[in-house]
């Protein structure tokens, strides 16, 4: 008789988190991001996006 596994035992259950930019699971060298060039993409829409700046008003009245 042979014993039969038929559970399959997964090792590496680690959790594999996807690029939040193309959704490809990330990269040990740009995490999260799977590639530098995502990571880049990313930063980009951070900065170009509406990011808070403290201790920024634009005070502009207006004539009336
Ligand atoms: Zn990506």
């Amino acid at each position: 008789m042979s014993e039969d596994n038929k559970g399959e035992d997964i090792k590496g259950a680690r959790k594999a988190q996807a690029c939040p930019i193309c959704g490809k699971p990330a990269s040990d060298a740009a995490k999260p991001f799977c590639s530098p060039r995502c990571r880049d993409v990313d930063l980009h829409r951070w900065f170009s996006g509406s990011y808070i700046v403290p201790g920024s008003e634009n005070d502009e009245e207006d004539g009336g």
